[in-house]
Order: C-alpha cells, then sequence, then structure tokens
C-alpha cells in the first residue's frame, strides 16, 4: 500500500487552517525531510504471516524481537534537524541536546536508543545520560526513526487482521497510539506515529491503561466549527487522545497530519489537566 503524500495533506490542512501556518511551520519542514529520505539500502523486516502473528498471540511487537538495523548515519540528518526545532522552541533544553550530540558522535548512543521499549519511547539510558525530558526523547524518536521505521515495518502490515491485537501500543513498533480514528464502519482505528502503522481497539477502552468504566472516559467537545474531532480524556491514568470520526468528516487526513494539525484541541485537554504521549510541539515550546 502506497503511503499518501503527508506533504500535501499537510499543504491541504494548513489551507483549511492558516491560523496555524507559522506555529506549524517546522512540521512542515519534517515532513518535507521525510520524503526526501532514502535507505542506503533495503530494509524491509522479511516476516511472513507466521512469524508475525507468533509475537502478537504473545503480546510481543515486532520490533522487540526483531529491531531493526538502522545504523547512526541512516537517520543522524533527521535527528539534527529535529534537534534544532526542539532548540529553537524549548528554553533551557540545549545542555540536553549537546550530551545527546556528544554521546551520539562517540556512539555510545544510537538509534536503537531512541526506539519503542516497554511503557516509553526511547530508552531509560537516553534519558539518564542526557537528562532530557520523556517529550522531548519522544519527538525526536518520531522525526528521526519514522521514515526507517515505516520501511522496516510496512511489509508486515498486511498481516495483521482485526483480532490480532489487543493492546494498546502498536504491534508494529510497540509505541503508544498517537491519535485515533472512527472508520467508516463505526469501529476505531489507533494511529501509530512513530511507524505509521495502526490497529484496531475497543472503543470503549483506555488504550494508556485499559480502563473500561464508563464513567471514566470523558468527552472534552471541542468547538462546533470541528464537527467530527473528539477529544478523550482518561479519569483513570489522566490521559488523553484525539479523535475524528471519519463518517462525520470523511474528508480528513491521515492521522499523523490531523494530529500535528489541531493544536487547539491539545490546548483543550491540556487546560483540563490531561496528558498525551508524542505531545506536539506546539506543547513542547511552552515548556508541557
Ligand atoms: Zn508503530
Ligand atoms: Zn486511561
Amino acid at each position: 500500500m502506497p503511503s499518501p503524500d503527508l506533504r500535501e495533506e499537510w499543504a491541504d490542512l494548513l489551507s483549511r487552517r492558516p491560523e496555524f501556518r507559522a506555529t506549524l511551520a517546522p512540521y512542515g519542514e519534517i515532513l518535507e525531510r521525510w520524503a526526501r529520505w532514502e535507505p542506503a539500502r533495503p530494509l524491509a523486516l522479511a516476516w511472513g504471516a507466521a512469524e508475525c502473528r507468533e509475537r502478537w498471540a504473545r503480546g510481543v511487537p515486532l520490533v522487540a524481537e526483531a529491531p531493526p538495523a538502522i545504523r547512526a548515519a541512516d537517520v543522524e540528518d533527521l535527528l539534527g534537524a529535529a534537534m534544532d526545532h526542539l532548540a529553537a522552541l524549548t528554553d533551557g533544553i540545549l545542555p540536553g541536546l549537546e550530551r545527546l550530540g556528544e554521546a551520539w558522535d562517540r556512539g555510545r548512543l544510537g538509534p536503537a536508543a531512541l526506539l519503542p521499549a516497554p511503557g516509553r519511547i526511547g530508552s531509560a539510558d537516553l534519558q539518564a545520560a542526557t537528562g532530557l525530558s520523556t517529550d522531548a526523547v519522544e519527538f525526536l524518536a518520531c522525526a528521526s526513526l519514522r521514515p526507517a521505521l515505516e520501511a522496516y515495518l510496512t511489509p508486515c502490515r498486511a498481516h495483521l487482521d482485526a483480532f490480532a491485537w489487543p493492546l494498546g501500543v502498536c504491534p508494529f513498533c510497540g509505541a503508544p497510539p498517537g491519535f485515533s480514528d472512527v472508520l467508516e464502519d463505526g469501529r476505531r482505528r489507533l494511529a501509530c506515529h512513530l511507524c505509521g502503522g495502526g490497529w484496531l481497539f475497543s472503543r470503549t477502552r483506555c488504550p494508556f491503561c485499559g480502563t473500561e468504566r464508563t464513567e471514566d472516559l470523558v468527552r472534552l467537545e471541542p468547538e462546533a466549527r470541528d464537527q467530527g474531532y473528539l477529544v478523550i480524556g482518561c479519569g483513570a491514568c489522566r490521559t488523553y487522545l484525539k479523535e475524528l470520526d471519519r463518517r462525520v468528516r470523511w474528508n480528513g487526513q491521515s492521522a499523523l497530519v490531523e494530529d500535528w494539525g489541531s493544536p487547539h484541541f491539545d490546548v483543550v485537554a491540556r487546560r483540563a489537566g490531561y496528558r498525551r504521549p508524542l505531545p506536539l510541539l506546539t506543547q513542547l515550546a511552552a515548556g508541557g
């Protein structure tokens, strides 16, 4: 399945919400860099359906058992650009970025340290060595690894069927969801920003803590002009996820573009006291 051109989608979204054009400019640059990225050699994970399903039956994301052989040189242009965006936007982050740059140059930290691990994105070692916040590490992981992880994992997407994976993390790379879509048939599909994968998930369960208590799952309704968009907060774990009901808004863009292009909903959720994984750059700039 060819990927949609996220740059075109991004341009279209900005034409719909021109008020965000300046604040969201870094995302346009990131998408441009991703589109130009070429793997230095074939990266695809050559696992068939049986090999993938055996892992999924055990609740193990593919990357946990078959980490991709991404080399530092493959992604360091992307990482460097992402670090520049963070440096420009986030006060006080420079020392942490410098520690990351030094450790990367010495080969002490590399792409593997940015991969998802149980309950987190990026290794505890990376965070301890750099002092960077969880939010910053998640942003750096997504901005630098997405094209490589997508090239690595896309061939395995066809092996995932509707019942293979009940967990709230990506069955391919293990990252938490970045966005939620309600499909035309009413089912919910969670989207992974780190690898571009997606998986079906219960609409009545929090993907972050698993609660199914309806009183815990709160709809934080955005303004009326954005029909079809929802922010769902979980009172049990205080995490939120943005969702687009594609039965109402059939011309929506890819989940990543819809997420990055709707920072006003994150403001609503933050004000209500909820957090999310992979927060937007606008939130990092605002100090979380
Ligand atoms: Zn993923
Ligand atoms: Zn929860």
